[in-house]
């Protein structure tokens, strides 16, 4: 069993909830992802294995996960600001997010303690969480845009 379906199945045992087909086929697919899907593209997939699911049983599910802190939603700037679900818990991490592609790719840094440092000594407010966004090309795309505006290939 995947992680994210056995520490849902854990909160929902001690909740008195059940683990239903619908739940886990959500939970196992946003866990093998690795991805950052809105909760239309998760309904895409999990319809290729369930067409009778429904958008609101997965917003509920996204909910749910939400509130028991096992995903959490991030809303990157793209065309459109929408909601997408992370879940690579409980580490706190951080994203580049390419601007033609978006392709996502998750990192960690240290860096993000000094700044929280910083920020607590300047203005006497208590830090708890905090994430990096970073936008630009990611490595393929900067290889194609440098080919199509010199013609050249490069390592
Ligand atoms: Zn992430
Ligand atoms: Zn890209």
């Amino acid at each position: 069993m995947n992680e994210l379906v056995s520490q849902a199945s854990e909160r929902l045992r001690s909740q008195g909830g059940r683990m239903t087909s619908q739940r886990r086929l959500l939970l196992s697919i946003l866990d093998s992802l690795g991805e950052h899907p809105t909760a239309e593209e998760l309904l895409l997939i999990a319809r290729k294995q369930d067409p009778d699911l429904n958008l609101s049983t997965v917003y509920r599910t996204l909910r749910w996960l939400e509130a028991e802190n096992l995903v959490s939603t991030r809303l990157f700037a793209e065309g459109r600001r929408q909601e997408r679900f992370d879940a690579a818990l409980p580490s706190e991490h951080h994203h580049f997010i390419c601007t033609r592609c978006k392709n996502v790719i998750e990192f960690d840094t240290d860096l993000l303690d000094e700044i929280k440092t910083q920020f607590q000594d300047s203005s006497g407010a208590s830090v708890d969480t905090g994430s990096i966004e970073l936008y630009g090309l990611c490595p393929d795309c900067r290889q194609r845009s440098i080919v199509q505006e010199t013609g050249m290939e490069v390592g």
